[in-house]
């Protein structure tokens, strides 16, 4: 069987890993076929600092199924130090508020590395994961620089003419890490979208597909840019597969980290209904907590209510589990 998945961070890659650990139960799909699954993952988040380049989604589903993630954290690196950090810190060195452990800057020095010398940032990610052997094939969403920037009010800045407050552009990473996404986001930007292409092997990912999977990555900044990538949704619109998704949204909020401020920013409300009204246009089945079995879903999607809490290796395989079966039931 062939499931590609869409990922963000820490939500795609904890399902992934329960995914893998459903699938190794199952080695073999009902025809005696090994199971083949390709990530197609948010690049989005992406930024440069320090002279470094820092792919954040794609690091950690590839340190959460290599093995090398910090487990409660949910990203960074196990057992991670943070001598260069200090150093920085103590040459004054911005920006401070994101700060890299010392073994998951030998990836970025890796990436910046082959990027310098021309190579593509999916063959950097299949480099990467040469050592880290994901169990999947680990592809960016595209090679093309794209980068999220939140439009915030600038206390600092000039108001315009008619008292229309100022504002300015940070960095998702500024937003996110910084402010705690706690300063409202007049407006959300993908920064580079619009000229960017599907990375090689993405759009034949999602065509070839037997399912396609949505795990509960962000809707926004996770999902929602990887869907605009230019052809990406028609790709997922016109495939043949069955298109499954997870809510990351229970009980009307989500379950860690502040995707209820990008949902509010986009004009969209905090439940599972409406993430599944984002992708009614190729969603055939949607799992919700049971919570939220009652709420309106879009017409044509089937519902199915499971626990969706990812606690442990255990409830995430289940949860992966009603997802494929979802799919299997659509089908
Ligand atoms: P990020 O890039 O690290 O922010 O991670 P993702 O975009 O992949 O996932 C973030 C989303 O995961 C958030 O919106 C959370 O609501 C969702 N999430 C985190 N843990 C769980 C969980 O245990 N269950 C469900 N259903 N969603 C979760
Ligand atoms: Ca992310």
């Amino acid at each position: 069987m062939r499931i590609t998945a869409l990922a963000g961070g820490v939500g795609g890659a904890r399902f992934l890993r329960g995914l893998l650990d459903h699938l190794d139960s199952r080695p073999t799909d009902p025809s005696g076929g090994p199971h083949e699954v390709t990530v197609i993952g948010n690049t989005a988040d992406d930024v440069t600092l320090h002279g470094l380049r820092i792919c954040p989604d794609l690091d950690t589903v590839m340190y959460t199924l290599g093995g090398g993630i910090h487990p409660e954290q949910g990203w960074g690196r196990a057992g991670e130090t943070f001598g260069v950090a200090d150093e920085l810190r103590a040459y004054g060195a911005e920006p401070q508020w994101f700060t890299l452990g010392d073994r998951d800057i030998a990836t970025h020095l890796m990436r910046t590395r082959m990027l310098g010398l021309g190579y593509p940032l999916s063959s950097v990610t299949e480099a990467l994961c040469a050592r880290w052997q994901p169990g999947v094939r680990l592809l960016p969403m595209s090679d093309d620089p794209i980068e999220t920037h939140v439009v915030i009010d600038d206390p600092e800045g000039e108001p315009a003419d008619d008292g229309t407050p100022a504002v300015k552009a940070v960095h998702f990473q500024e937003w996110w890490v910084r402010l705690h996404a706690a300063v409202p986001a007049r407006q959300i930007l993908a920064v580079g979208i619009e000229q960017a292409k599907p990375a090689p092997g993405v759009l034949e990912a999602i065509a070839d597909a037997d399912v396609v999977v949505l795990p509960p990555s962000n809707p926004v900044v996770s999902i929602g840019t990887i869907l605009a990538v230019p052809g990406l949704r028609d790709a997922i619109r016109a495939t043949k597969a069955p298109v499954v998704g997870v809510s990351p949204i229970i009980g009307g909020a989500p379950v860690r980290g502040m995707a209820d401020a990008c949902l509010t920013a986009i004009g969209v409300e905090t439940s599972a209904a409406a993430v599944a009204d984002l992708y009614s246009d190729f969603l055939g089945g949607w799992l919700v907590a049971p919570g939220d079995a009652d709420s309106k879903m879009p017409e044509g999607v089937t519902l199915k209510a499971v626990p969706l809490l990812m606690s442990d290796a255990e409830a995430t395989a289940a949860i992966a589990r009603a997802a494929l079966d979802l799919a299997t039931e659509l089908r």
